[in-house]
């Protein structure tokens, strides 16, 4: 679809004839795209028509998110320069949401882009777009993440790129940056005067500067997560298989939330663009409420959202650990981000580094998806909201799973991660006079050093497999399960565990049952037992439990940790 560049200063509309960094009218420098979505030969025809009309287009197309193609800023197919990007699986957290309590919790998985986060996308058409203007060298200023992305994509379009980043971006991913030949500049300083620095070198260079969220590229690179969230949620609730792509018959949805983790702000501007422009097509309803969150180290949005601040107050000297995030002066992409919210609902929140990388480890644990701090940032907020209640249980949430682990993980888990064996030697092993085998075997032994053992009686298998996830991931414990009163009294029985983690309400024999059969019993009265309930006890049942049992936890409002504190309080 054609499309003319808007200024959104003074409102006025040129021709797009390549980027450009400034309005040719006022000179400000915040340019949209805004598409011809209304039918050329029949101006007069339903949007929503000319919606139905694009999907059939759709038909048989990639899974990429090139598959948007007419509402992406190209001129000619010849330009795109791709790796296959996009159309990242929308994956259910299983785990996480029974955890929570909230059964419609989905995470776009954008680790999966080819340099492993989101950024790819903004690669893809911002590179293509200097591909087709003519562009051979360019500047970019990145807190990481770009400068990765842009470099893999200029390689491939023979683009010399020009990397700025601050000495806080981790050394790994620097040296990837180099890795694809481009130059990498450390500016010792803020991610700001890198971006200043970037600038001034640029201007003093005469090389094409990306502009990042004041660009048209990245916004509309940023538009096709709605794209794919919408299409997606759509085959799933029609029960398809979403990585199947059946031509897009099903309604597209969207969904309650977006929640994203944010520095410029890039993301959610585009996205929220996207859904934007599905509404005026008619192909959904509503856009989603936005949730953004901030490190607490350097939250300018955050902070200036709270104070009702229509302009950002910056940030000049970021304290955080997770440099991706380190943007302190998000200028105007903060009061387009307010605007949204204060339209459609939702907030923009701030988080500690701390409770960021207790998320990411939980979030590893759990569902088995290792991200980097900066989206760890969105999964704590998503609990935020959830502990205040903002989030409601029926409510869909999409969550911008926006990049990979990298060099992070020994933060989190120390060194001391491994369990060390030592093959028996020879010499040893025939002084001992005893064979190899034997003494693999005691080493093998030595390598399993659980002691406690815990029976899980859940009738639940969702609830049950949530309970032993988090045991196995905790490590020292060996878990028995049984699925009704009555088996899981004979497994204590036979096994004399430690611990009984407990349902209430069972087939057979029912918790309140089990409790009272050991107690009776002299030999397993004394076993500490941890009732897990669905259900609101009254006062007669809280009276039948009180003293019986060591604790008690609501199913869908634990994390891990409660349980493993409870666990570690009732354990001899
Ligand atoms: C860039 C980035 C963010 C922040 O995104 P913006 O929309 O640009 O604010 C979050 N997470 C990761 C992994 C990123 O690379
Ligand atoms: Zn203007």
């Amino acid at each position: 679809m054609n499309f003319t560049i808007v200024c959104r200063a003074c409102g006025a509309k040129h021709e797009y004839e390549r980027p450009l960094p400034t309005c040719p009218t006022c000179n400000k420098d915040w340019l949209d795209a805004e598409y011809e979505l209304t039918h050329p030969q029949q101006p007069n025809a339903h949007l929503a028509q000319r919606g139905h009309e694009w999907l059939r287009q759709l038909d048989g197309r990639g899974a990429s998110l090139w598959r948007y193609r007419e509402l992406l800023p190209l001129k000619s197919n010849e330009n795109i320069v791709t790796f296959g990007e996009g159309w990242t699986p929308l994956l259910k957290a299983h785990n996480l949401g029974l955890m929570l309590g909230h059964p419609n919790i989905y995470i776009k998985d954008e680790r999966q882009g080819p340099t492993g986060s989101f950024k790819d996308r903004q690669a893809a058409i911002g590179i293509s777009a200097m591909k087709e203007a003519g562009i051979k060298e360019a500047v970019v200023a990145s807190t990481g993440n770009v400068a990765i992305a842009y470099s893999a994509y200029s390689a491939r379009a023979g683009i010399k790129l020009w990397v700025f980043v601050t000495s806080s971006v981790p050394a790994d991913k620097m040296r990837e940056v180099a890795l694809y030949g481009s130059e990498v500049i450390k500016v010792a300083g803020t991610y700001d005067e890198a971006k200043r620095v970037a600038a001034e070198f640029a201007a003093s260079k005469n090389l094409f500067l990306d502009r990042g969220v004041k660009g048209i590229a990245a916004k509309e690179a940023m538009k096709t997560l709605a794209f794919e969230i919408a299409e997606q949620l759509g085959n799933i609730e029609a029960g398809q298989d979403m990585s199947v792509l059946n031509g897009s018959r099903w309604p597209w949805k969207v969904p309650d939330w977006y929640l994203q983790s944010v520095s410029g702000g890039l993301g959610p501007v585009g996205v929220m663009k996207g859904f934007a422009e599905l509404k005026r097509l008619g192909l959904v309803s509503k856009l989603p409420k936005l949730a953004c969150f901030q490190t607490s180290g350097c939250a300018p949005m955050a902070r200036s959202f709270h104070k009702g601040l229509a302009v950002a107050e910056n940030v000049k000297e970021p304290r955080t650990d997770i440099s991706t995030l380190a943007t302190g002066a998000p200028g105007e992409a903060y009061e387009v981000l307010r605007e949204l919210i204060l339209e459609n609902g939702g907030t923009i929140d701030a988080i500690t580094d701390v409770a960021a990388f207790n998320a990411l480890h939980l979030v590893a644990k759990m569902d088995g998806i290792s991200v980097e701090p900066a989206t760890a940032v969105t999964f704590a907020g998503l609990f935020k909201l959830i502990r205040e209640g903002k989030i409601q249980p029926h409510e869909t949430v999409v969550i911008n799973c926006s990049g990979h682990t990298f060099p992070v993980e020994k933060h989190i888990i120390g060194e001391h991660y491994t369990r060390d064996m030592t093959l028996p030697d020879t010499s040893e092993l025939a002084k001992a006079n005893r064979s190899r085998e034997e003494g693999l075997l005691t080493a093998l032994e030595e390598l399993d050093s659980r002691v406690q053992r815990i029976t899980i009686v859940e009738d639940n298998q969702d609830a049950s497999r949530l309970i032993r996830r988090i045991l196995q991931a905790q490590g020292d414990f060996h878990i028995d399960e049984a699925q009704d009163g009555q088996a899981g009294l004979r497994l204590i029985q036979e096994t004399r565990p430690n611990l009984v983690i407990l349902d209430l309400m069972m087939p057979e024999l029912d918790g309140f049952g089990v409790v009272e059969a050991m107690k009776a019993d002299p030999t397993l009265k004394d076993t500490p037992i941890i009732v897990i309930t669905a259900k609101e006890l009254t006062e007669d049942e809280k009276d039948r439990l009180d003293g019986q049992i060591k604790a008690l936890l609501q199913k869908g409002s634990f994390m891990d940790s409660d349980l493993l504190n409870d666990i570690q309080k009732a354990l001899p």
